[in-house]
């Protein structure tokens, strides 16, 4: 244990870090190793072309890239994009596309349905798993899938669909990733299948990413009435199930 998670104990979160567990982090955007021995792995998004470059370079062992165009930043992609995430992708067997999505708070609909479903094109044809950003357009990206049928895992981050939704996320490869939020965490905790549930803290810096995920691992656990260790277990395994897809 080092200081960091000592600092993290002595400030109240002593009952959601339990001694020796291993962390697991599916979605963030931090663009450094992990500061805490704790956390196993991690995947970082690059959501505009600028960040690609400077993000691939930081993979290693428990880092794990993923490149894309956010649907916040659809108004700044370059023309050349498309030929860019080839060139990366080509030369890196292991980076993964993300984050991607439609988002209906953000502007331009026409064109974010446009750049999503080129992504998904390009998922496949690379066959990469895909890390999901969906704000109120789950019919436009369900409609997307099933025109497209991706095969690869699906990171459904920061889930905040419904059971319906869920069902129809189902019919792919997709893991549903959660994170506690001002005390609240999406009700579809408790029926997300045992082996698609991932923690996320989708931080920017890595000052609380491990008292995130174990809190969210900890609430889950509460949630299902299952124990936290077994639970985070399997998590870690989810979680390789999607970085070791290949
Ligand atoms: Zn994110």
């Amino acid at each position: 244990m080092n200081k960091y998670t000592k600092t993290l104990l002595q400030g109240g979160a002593r009952h959601t870090i339990l001694k020796g567990m291993k962390y697991t982090d599916a979605h963030c955007h931090i663009f450094s190793a992990p500061i805490d021995d704790a956390i196993i792995g991690q995947i970082c998004n690059a959501t505009n072309t600028a960040d690609w470059e400077e993000l691939t370079p930081i993979a290693d062992d428990r880092t794990h890239i993923c490149i894309g165009i956010h649907p916040w930043h659809i108004d700044s992609v370059p023309d050349d994009w498309v030929n860019r995430m080839h060139k990366i992708l080509l030369s890196n067997p292991q980076i993964m596309i993300g984050e991607i999505g439609i988002d209906k708070y953000h502007p331009n609909m026409e064109r974010q349905v446009e750049v999503f479903a080129r992504q998904i094109e390009i998922a496949i044809e690379f066959d990469r798993p895909i890390h999901l950003h969906c704000v109120g357009a789950w019919d436009k990206v369900l409609h997307i899938f099933k025109s497209r049928r991706p095969h690869t895992p699906i990171v459904a981050h920061a889930f905040s669909g419904n059971a319906e939704i869920m069902t129809g996320l189902a019919e792919y490869d997709t893991y549903f990733s959660y994170k506690i939020q001002d005390n609240r965490i999406n009700n579809t905790t408790t029926i997300a299948p045992f082996d698609k549930i991932l923690v996320e803290s989708d931080c920017n810096n890595a000052s609380h990413q491990l008292e995130i995920l174990a809190t969210t691992t900890h609430e889950i656990a509460k949630l299902r009435g299952c124990d936290t260790r077994e639970l985070n277990e399997q998590i870690n395994k989810n979680f390789n199930g999607v970085i070791n897809y290949a």
